[in-house]
């Protein structure tokens, strides 16, 4: 059995903790807290064991009532693997530990390509990573676009991909970000940085995208174009997103014309903090002219990654090929 460490058990954290303890060829091991707040009281609750990040602060979880494992360092003794949801720019920070540790660690998009070396998605690359020492899991705009470029890149000759990228001003618990009532280019520069993130797993892959950010928190909208080098029929694309694993599409005539009503509808599913894993593809959106394909998409920001760290853990721990991973994630998560 393969023993699985998390450390940083917030927005990401805490979801890649639950889909890993849902596996039955990898054990949770613990998750690391940086305070006794409500989310490490749930933790125990659920019969993680916890780990201090940072050890100056063991009494506040004395006092807290919520028994801990020990620091960080031990739990890091205990794991073939780590994987770091800790924030943006602090998981880079923490791979010399992991390298001294001799630990395998996962890494999030809020980290560099560089300084981790390699970028992982599911569908675009998992083979290319098996056996690596340390990878990114790519962010959550990055993951939904190469969710539907790579089928596309399946089934036609991609000439260039365009993208406008309307992303969700925060996660819906963060009340110190914005914008409240305004619309901010961002980053103000263009290209964003998605594109070339695209091409860290893409790669070759021609595509120049912009990002905006919008007053919302429930998900991202992209709008997609992608010139053609060949011929394709709009069935082709909507047969083979129907087909495609962590694609769904979802129809404006039925009541899901909106962030919101898909939000509704993975609520209605039952699924665990309302999530969907899926990229939600609007089936009216699609379409061809002059060559050039034409789609809108729906990204859910703080779970479409979570499948996908499931799958890193089992390409670099060597636990299967990815047709293996990718069914048994979807499985047990229950994925469309
Ligand atoms: P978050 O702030 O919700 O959670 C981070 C957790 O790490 C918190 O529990 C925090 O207390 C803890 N922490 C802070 N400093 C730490 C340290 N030094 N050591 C250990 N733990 C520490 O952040 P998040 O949204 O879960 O983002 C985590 C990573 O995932 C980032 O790289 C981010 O870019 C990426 N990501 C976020 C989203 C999203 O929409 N939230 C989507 C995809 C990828």
């Amino acid at each position: 059995m393969k023993y699985i460490g998390i450390n940083g058990y917030g927005t990401i954290g805490k979801r890649v903790a639950d889909a890993i303890s849902l596996q039955k060829d990898m054990k949770l091991a613990g998750v690391t807290k940086r305070t006794p707040n409500f989310e490490a009281k749930m933790a125990a609750d659920n019969g993680y064991n916890i780990y201090m990040s940072d050890p100056t602060k063991e009494q506040l979880f004395e006092e807290a009532d919520i028994k801990v494992a020990g620091t960080i360092d031990d739990l890091q003794d205990k794991i073939d693997l780590i994987i770091d949801c800790t924030p943006e720019g602090v998981g880079a920070k923490n791979l010399k530990s992991y390298q001294r540790a001799g630990i395998k660690a996962i890494f999030q998009g809020g980290e560099s390509h560089k300084e981790i070396g390699r970028s992982f998605n599911s569908a675009a690359n998992y083979d290319e990573n098996i056996g690596a020492d340390y990878v990114r899991v790519v962010s959550c705009n990055t993951t939904g676009l190469c969710r539907t470029l790579t089928p596309i890149a399946e089934i036609a000759k991609i000439r260039k991909v365009r993208a406008v990228l309307v992303r969700r001003g925060a996660d819906p618990s963060q009340v110190n970000k914005g914008p409240i009532n305004s619309i901010v280019p961002n980053p103000p520069i263009t290209p964003s940085h998605h594109g070339p993130d695209v091409q860290t797993v893409l790669k070759g892959v021609n595509i120049f995208t912009i990002a905006l950010l919008v007053p919302t928190t429930l998900m991202h909208q992209h709008n997609i174009m992608i010139e053609l080098d060949s011929k394709l029929e709009i069935d082709d694309v909507v047969n083979k997103f129907g087909e495609s694993s962590r694609v769904i599409l979802v129809d404006a005539k039925n009541g899901l014309g909106s962030t919101a009503e898909i939000m509704e509808y993975a609520n209605d599913l039952g699924r665990l903090r309302s999530d969907l894993y899926e990229i939600a593809v609007w089936r009216e959106s699609i379409n061809i002219v002059d060559n050039e394909l034409y789609y809108m998409q729906a990204v859910h920001q703080e779970s479409d990654v979570v499948p996908e760290n499931v799958d890193a853990v089992r390409a670099l721990l060597e636990l299967g090929d990815s047709n293996v991973s990718i069914s048994k994630t979807n499985q047990s998560m229950g994925i469309l």
